[in-house]
């Protein structure tokens, strides 16, 4: 594939900050691609490799213009891809953002199922339910305690593998090396097309990567036993439970981001395994990959650690990577959204999208679908944008606890139901979300805030209060099994 180009530019000639900077022209170059290549030229694709990252922050990766060089394999990938540089999860938590991301549907529709189940729900398609009533393969390796098809301590439902012909768990809580030693046969697949959803986890907490990496960028020995071995469980005991202050220092903190930025690194180092693998066995050329995370991590930026706390961009700002055989690399800075990648994927497979419903403002004329049905989708195809061409504004909603945000690329609302309070930030000028510019934003504000009621009411079906109840309910539930603990 030639190299992503930004108006004569090769992007992988240059460094990775500086690729950052070159977004906002990379978006313009995408909107003056009046030639873009038809659609006919894309050669069919019959086989998906999803790769979900489990706890990645966009901005920890070189491709998102990190300082450090975590990542050398997925940059390597992204210069073979369509890289969406605003892209967010609709949560958190992966309870509810990875159901959100495989059925395209918002948290809502998880929250609150008896029982406090955490799967998909009887009635609510998934990918592999979708893909398999077409003839796929069907294959899972997770290393998540949550995703996972049978009960387990933090999913005591399981009710993720519905659609997989096979589902692996022997790699939960397990590093990378398992997840794609696990991955490596399903690459010599037989004729059938193939869905392989791979899930690691490795820059989850605890932040404890092999030994060979794991003093790439964390050196020295902190003095805390929990700061050595990576555990941001007492910051969060002293956060969340009123345990005693761990007397946190800031080199402290910055040695476990230093082993968070560790274990992306060993993910990376596997990551080039796997592909190399499906390269040699001749995947790549007739499969889409795509490369996305469930939400980011918090390392006190906002007063929280961890994740399922917020919504600001430290937890939901992900990366999101799409090669397509036959697509041009490019960067697309218009916001995406998790709930875009299953109508995406099913057109590119397909030719056939489903039906847009909300969430977009994009006019939807999907092309007949052929097969069954195609179901209701919340978020809409990237297909144009996969193509060079211009997509229509669309809002980025995201929920959490009793939190609810939208964003439009440049600006985010967050209410918090509980309070009745808003915050909006402004995303250009203050990446960081430092500042709370609602009284000088007034009339986006107001535009964001009736964007965000409208989208509750069609979502959460009523009055706030139900939607409050509904998270809360989740939120205990998770609690309860451990997981918002640990
Ligand atoms: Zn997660």
């Amino acid at each position: 594939m030639p190299p992503v180009s930004v108006r004569g530019t090769h992007l992988h000639r240059l460094r990775p900050v500086l690729l950052l900077t070159l977004l906002p022209a990379a978006a313009a170059c995408s909107r003056l691609h009046p030639g873009a290549p038809a659609e006919a030229a894309l050669p069919p694709a019959h086989n998906l490799i999803f790769i979900l990252v489990d706890t990645l922050r966009a901005d920890h990766l070189p491709l998102y213009g990190y300082r450090r060089d975590t990542s050398p394999n997925l940059a390597a990938l992204g210069r073979e891809s369509v890289l969406f540089a605003n892209a967010r999860s609709q949560a958190s938590c992966t309870f509810p953002s990875v159901n959100s991301m495989l059925t395209s549907r918002s948290g809502a529709a998880f929250l609150g199922q008896p029982g406090g189940a955490m799967g998909l729900p009887a009635g609510i398609p998934g990918l592999a339910e979708i893909l398999r009533t077409r003839g796929f393969g069907t294959h899972a390796v997770s290393a998540s305690p949550i995703v996972r098809r049978s009960p387990g301590r933090f999913n005591p439902g399981g009710g993720f593998g519905r659609g997989f012909d096979t589902f692996q768990e022997d790699c939960v809580w397990k590093s990378a090396d398992c997840v794609t030693d696990q991955a490596l046969p399903h690459l010599a697949h037989d004729a059938r097309p193939l869905l392989l959803y791979l899930h690691y986890l490795d820059p989850h907490g605890p932040y404890a990567p092999p030994a060979d990496y794991r003093h790439r960028f964390a050196l020295g020995q902190p003095a805390k036993d929990f700061v050595r071995q990576g555990d941001p469980n007492p910051i969060a005991d002293w956060l969340y439970k009123h345990a005693p202050n761990p007397g946190l220092t800031a080199a402290d903190l910055a040695h476990l981001v230093d082993l968070y930025d560790d274990e992306i690194a060993f993910f990376d180092s596997q990551l080039g395994r796997l592909l190399a693998g499906a390269r040699a066995a001749g995947l790549l050329d007739d499969a889409i990959v795509v490369f996305a995370a469930d939400h980011g991590e918090e390392f006190l930026e906002h007063g929280d650690v961890k994740h399922c706390h917020n919504l600001f961009d430290t937890t939901i700002r992900t990366p999101l990577l799409l090669r397509v055989p036959g697509a041009h690399p490019r960067v697309v800075a218009e916001p995406v959204s998790n709930l875009d990648i299953v109508p995406t994927v099913l057109e590119l497979l397909t030719g056939a999208g489903g039906a847009h419903r909300s969430g977009a403002r994009e006019d939807a004329r999907s092309p007949p679908a052929a097969g069954p049905p195609a179901p209701a989708f919340e978020g809409r195809s990237l297909r144009p944008a996969v193509l060079g061409r211009p997509l229509a504004p669309a809002y980025q909603w995201a929920a959490q606890g009793a939190q609810r945000s939208v964003a439009d690329g440049r600006l985010k609302l967050v209410q918090d139901l509980g309070s009745g309070r808003f915050a909006l930030y402004d995303l250009a000028a203050d990446p960081g979300e430092t500042r709370d510019v609602l009284a000088l934003r007034r009339r986006d504000f107001q535009r964001l805030r009736g964007a965000l009621a409208a989208w509750l009411a069609r979502t959460e079906g009523g009055p706030a209060a139900d939607g409050l109840r509904r998270a809360a309910e989740a939120d205990r539930r998770l609690r309860s099994v451990g997981y918002l603990d640990h």
